[in-house]
């Protein structure tokens, strides 16, 4: 525990002093306003012990750690009938592409691109006021987490509402499949309120622990969808850069423009890291150098 610390210290202190910290997104203009020197770090035990370092409990915007949750949502209401929708292979393409919508016929590669979170959020809008979704998603993440103070911050879902063209884009094209069963401003108005839940790093590791499918933690999904979600994370967490995520660290996660990414050390330990600079593939440029590290110094890996 006093070596785990440690090492979380180190990580801390030695991106405090980096300079090489990436790119604050700024196609969402109020993601811009975040201060770039930001960097927080903790990890969640499935004992309950929280560990963390540097600004672990300021909050910020989760983005695309929510297509997680919806997608652990999705899964408990769909099953398998989810994946008629939407498929289950890395695209090797930027987190928004196009690309591949047209010649797989609106069938998105994974849910968590953004084609794929859009059909996971209108798969679960099925029967609910948009308003009901999200404070179901709320719930959720608030029970995963053990803390009722999580919330959205409006003015981050207005500000991507606006400038979210391609999004919209995306969720019109797949609406001409037939791939989209509400209206293109419902769905986006949803999924930009479930991208703009804000949490701390302690907050999201302690809500990513179910993810570990360790004995105590809360049980929110079957162990099978477990390891079908972190399967995904493994897989398509990273948008093109999924595969060197693996490689460099090795572990099921997930990033969000944002800055943050939501990492699971399966039957041991949920992570969570920010940062807010991104590198050119959109994935938290210091985040994931320190999960590299962490895991480094922890000998944490896929194999035990
Ligand atoms: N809300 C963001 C978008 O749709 C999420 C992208 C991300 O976090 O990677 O553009």
């Amino acid at each position: 525990m006093t070596e785990l610390q440690a090492s979380l210290d180190a990580i801390a202190a030695r991106a405090a002093s980096d300079e090489d910290r990436g790119r604050v997104a700024d196609y969402i203009p109020e993601l811009a306003r975040v201060d770039p020197l930001r960097f927080g770090i903790a990890v969640a035990l499935p004992s309950g012990a929280v560990l963390s370092a540097g600004d672990a409990d300021v909050a910020f915007s989760i983005q695309s750690i929510s297509k997680v949750f919806t997608l652990a949502i999705a899964l408990g209401r769909l099953g398998d009938g989810l994946w008629r929708r939407v498929g289950r292979e890395p695209s090797g393409q930027p987190f928004n592409s196009i690309l591949q919508l047209e010649t797989e016929h609106g069938i998105p590669r994974n849910p968590f691109i953004n084609a794929g979170a859009l059909v996971v959020t209108d798969a679960i809008l099925a029967g609910h006021k948009p308003r009901d979704l999200l404070g179901e998603i709320l719930d959720f993440v608030r029970e995963a987490a053990g803390d009722e103070d999580i919330h959205i911050n409006r003015a981050v879902a207005a500000s991507e509402a606006e400038w979210g063209a391609r999004n919209r884009a995306l969720a019109e094209f797949m609406r001409s499949w037939g791939n989209l069963e509400h209206p293109v401003d419902l769905v986006i108005g949803t999924y930009v309120h479930q991208c703009a839940v804000e949490m701390t790093c302690r907050q999201l590791a302690r809500a990513g622990l179910f993810l570990t499918g360790a004995e105590g933690t809360p049980a929110l999904v079957s162990a099978q969808r477990i390891r079908r979600i972190n399967a995904l994370m493994m897989t398509c967490g990273h948008y093109d850069a999924s595969g060197d995520f693996a490689y460099r660290v090795g572990l099921p996660g997930k990033s969000g423009v944002g800055g943050g990414i939501l990492m699971v050390v399966p039957g041991r330990a949920s992570i969570a890291v920010w940062s807010p600079g991104l590198d050119e593939t959109g994935n938290s440029k210091l985040g994931s150098r320190a999960l590299e590290e962490l895991v480094a110094a922890t000998g944490w890996s896929v194999l035990g």
